[in-house]
């Protein structure tokens, strides 16, 4: 039988399990970071611009005894991609975790959408996590295993109106973790995908005091989630065990059951 990957006890050892968390300037990303250097990770940080706030993250988790890297490169870019697992490469500890978190949201009706901004978004929100578990899957089989968890969203079960494209990639990033947690489970890679509901971020920054109480309103749990919650279920996503692979967990307060 295959042992789960055991954090702490690899932070025992002089070196510690490298994760790798886009998007960690701000929001989910930065409490991610900062909720897996609590659990004994080394980091490597992505951002897609954002240097400052990303150092910022950078050195809260080198003030809890992580390693940090930091990089900004475009994840919707494949040769930035491959740079970035070069820089990666640099850094002590094998990569154990890889949370695939940035992506970006566009409002509007779908006839309105240019192609550019189509492909902007399919290839942040859905190519990066190709581009990006391609470049980790081999690091992830010379070190024994690991572990890939995408951040998708609940619209890529549902769909929302106004936001075709996103429900589009996120629908993808979920078929995509389920066909990918097949193909790796015999090689000791588990893959899971978070779908968030309505996260407190800057990315829903747009809305206003009266749209956010409406929302509030329409959520069992009768608020926004935060992003110290879904750090939280990537943390214990990175602890569970190998036999937990395959799973959109649904994190929204009960918004959608
Ligand atoms: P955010 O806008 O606060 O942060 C986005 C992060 O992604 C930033 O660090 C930014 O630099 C990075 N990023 C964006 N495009 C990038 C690119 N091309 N290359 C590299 N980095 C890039 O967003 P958030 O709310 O923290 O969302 C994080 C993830 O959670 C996203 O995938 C989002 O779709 C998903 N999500 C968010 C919510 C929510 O309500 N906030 C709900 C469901 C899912």
């Amino acid at each position: 039988m295959t042992e789960p990957y055991s954090p702490i006890e690899e932070t025992t050892r002089k070196t510690r399990p490298l994760a790798l968390v886009t998007g960690a300037s701000r929001g989910i990303g930065r409490a991610t970071a900062i909720a897996l250097a609590e659990a004994g990770y080394d980091l490597f940080l992505l951002a897609r611009k954002e240097a400052e706030k990303l150092e910022d993250t950078a050195l809260r988790c080198r003030s809890l005894g992580a390693r940090v890297e930091t990089r900004c490169a475009d994840i919707g870019d494949s040769a930035a991609c491959e740079d970035s697992f070069t820089a990666l490469d640099a850094c002590p500890g094998s990569l154990k975790l890889l949370v695939a978190n940035a992506g970006i949201s566009r409002l509007g009706l779908l006839q309105d959408m240019s192609p550019e901004d189509w492909d902007e978004m399919l290839r942040t929100d859905l190519s990066s996590c190709f581009y990006l578990s391609r470049l980790a899957i081999p690091r992830m089989l010379r070190g024994g295993g690991g572990k890939l968890i995408f951040i998708s969203s609940v619209w890529g079960s549902r769909g929302a109106s106004c936001e075709v494209a996103y429900s589009a990639a996120k629908g993808g990033v979920n078929a995509f973790t389920k066909a990918l947690a097949k193909e790796l489970a015999p090689s000791n890679i588990q893959v899971n995908a978070i779908a968030p509901g309505a996260i407190d971020t800057d990315m829903n920054a747009w809305l206003s005091e009266e749209e956010r109480v409406v929302l509030e309103e329409e959520i069992p749990a009768g608020r926004m989630g935060q992003a110290e919650e879904v750090a939280s279920l990537v943390r214990q996503i990175a602890a569970a065990p190998a036999y937990l692979t395959g799973n959109i967990l649904t994190l929204s307060g009960g918004w959608e059951i």
